[in-house]
């Protein structure tokens, strides 16, 4: 070999080697980026975890703060609020009665038509949001525009739409934030919750904002009955089955109520010395117990929120807040982790982008390159080209979030029906069935999320899953409510035949 050829061949082996150890380095240090964001997702499985053990204490600790809560107001977080509601439908309800359902992303009104034997029909309804900056503007500004969407509504009515002669029209009122209620048709805000933010309202009754508000527009209508959507959902699912126990929702937010014996609470008998039962809106979003499996980014997420320190078992359950969650594990990852690549991607500083309908299409996204996740990385958060590790990580991501909740809103359930003595397996002969009635998008849209609130229950009753039924109240906080009006109608007792 000549003196040039073998120079060459050194520098060509240089060059290899160099290339090689650039190759090797860059290697080295994606995957130390890579182990990193690995390290992250196994603390923050861990940290979420929700073994059986953990959720009975959960459950037991409900429990506990039930009683608490309605021993003496204030002694829980559990504020336990006496509805008012001591008469649930029976399937006899009559008439035409009106519905409006201010939950948190949907405000909807309906008009529903009671008639024979089942024969229940919502005739019209209109669906639309609240306008963001009416969510933290005045009260006369909220219940303006409700007044006017229900003035529209009632002026669009058909011919064939008629109440009896001289009978004013009546309105269920799904109200779902926390009230102190005063009567069935009327209590005061306690507080927002869900992204509201109306300093004027707080510690006004609601139903008279709303009859202001109707009056200013001059609709003629009255508000027979104030409910939240926990207590609307009970109310629909009673009229079908007696059997019902207990709402839980699971949509923007998360709550439940029950039916409580009225003599297990205080001073019931100086209030309603004639109801034996008496339904009770928990208010079970704040919840809090030392057994809860809260991470540093709830705890970030808490931090962030409009209602700090409130509201705690509902950020780590519900639809507003679950996107929220993944996204502030991305950002983390991507800032410690180059996740994303050697920048963070702007999009993923935005708090509320992750919605969490985006984050069930990727958790049910079963197609082999995982398409779906990639869609959503790059319509949600403009990241294009993921590669299949970054999707694959997405959707467990996905699912170690969803599962928690579900699984915790499973603990939270099973706490009721401790509190109702129907955790137990019946005695010999009897028959019991508790019906737990479900409403809220999450509930109904998140497949997975509905799979494992079912395989939990059943993780943590054994035997007694058997005599709990699970129904979906489909629009139930709406159609209750206009249920309720009619229970508790000024016109009854004068009832037609
Ligand atoms: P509200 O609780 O305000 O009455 P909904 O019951 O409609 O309203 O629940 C809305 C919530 O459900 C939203 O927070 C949304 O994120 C969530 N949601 C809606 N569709 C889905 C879906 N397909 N997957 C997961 N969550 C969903
Ligand atoms: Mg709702």
């Amino acid at each position: 070999m000549g003196k040039v050829a073998v120079t060459a061949a050194v520098v060509f082996a240089a060059a290899i080697s160099t290339a090689t150890a650039v190759a090797v380095r860059h290697h080295m240090k994606n995957s130390a980026k890579w182990g990193k964001a690995l390290e992250i997702l196994e603390e923050l499985e861990e940290n979420c975890a929700t073994s059986t053990w953990k959720l009975k204490q959960i459950a037991d600790a409900m429990t506990v703060e039930m009683h608490a809560g309605l021993a003496s107001e204030g002694g829980s977080k559990l504020k336990m609020l006496i509805t008012y509601v001591d008469n649930l439908p029976t399937g006899e309800e009559k008439g035409v009665f009106y519905a409006l359902d201010l939950g948190g992303t949907n405000f909807r009104v309906m008009r529903v038509h009671f008639g024979e034997a089942e024969e229940q029909i919502v005739n019209e309804e209109v669906h639309t949001s609240i306008p963001l900056h009416l969510m933290v503007g005045t009260s006369d500004a909220l219940f303006d525009f409700i007044a006017s969407t229900l003035a529209k509504f009632v002026a669009e009515e058909g011919e064939d739409v008629h109440l009896p002669a001289g009978r004013q029209r009546e309105l269920g009122f799904t109200f779902s934030f926390p009230v102190k209620q005063l009567s069935i048709a009327s209590g005061t805000l306690i507080k927002w919750t869900k992204g509201f933010s109306i300093e004027d309202a707080i510690g006004q009754d609601i139903v008279g904002e709303l009859t202001k508000a109707l009056e200013r527009i001059g609709l003629d209508m009255r508000v027979t009955a104030l409910v939240n959507d926990t207590v609307g959902t009970l109310a629909r699912a009673h009229y079908d089955n007696p059997d019902v126990v207990a709402a839980v929702i699971l949509g923007t937010g998360t709550n439940a109520a029950y039916v409580e014996r009225a003599n297990a609470i205080p001073k019931w008998q100086d209030l309603l010395p004639n109801s034996g039962e008496m339904v009770i809106n928990m208010e079970w979003g704040n919840f809090r117990s030392s057994h809860l499996p809260l991470t540093e980014y709830d705890e970030s997420l808490n931090a962030e929120s409009l209602n700090p320190g409130e509201q705690i078992f509902e950020k780590m359950i519900s639809g507003m807040y679950l996107g929220e969650i993944v996204r502030i594990i991305l950002l983390r990852m991507a800032e410690e982790a180059a996740f994303f690549g050697d920048t963070v991607p702007p999009k993923l500083r935005t708090p509320f982008i992750l919605r969490s309908p985006d984050m069930s299409a990727m958790h049910h996204d079963d197609s082999s390159d995982l398409k779906v996740v990639d869609s959503k990385l790059r319509d949600v958060l403009e990241i294009p080209n993921s590669s299949l590790k970054i999707r694959k990580v997405m959707v467990k991501l996905c699912d170690i979030v969803a599962s928690r909740g579900a699984r915790l809103s499973a603990a939270g359930t099973v706490g009721i029906l401790k509190k109702l003595g129907r955790d137990k397996s019946r005695k010999e002969g009897e028959k019991q069935t508790s019906v737990i009635a479900i409403d809220g998008a999450l509930f109904e849209h998140y497949t997975k999320f509905r799979q494992c609130f079912e395989g939990t229950l059943e993780e943590l009753l054994g035997d007694v899953y058997e005599t709990i039924s699970v129904v979906q109240s489909h629009d139930g906080s709406g159609i209750g409510a206009a249920l309720l009006a009619a229970s508790y109608s000024q016109y009854i007792g004068l009832e037609e035949s």
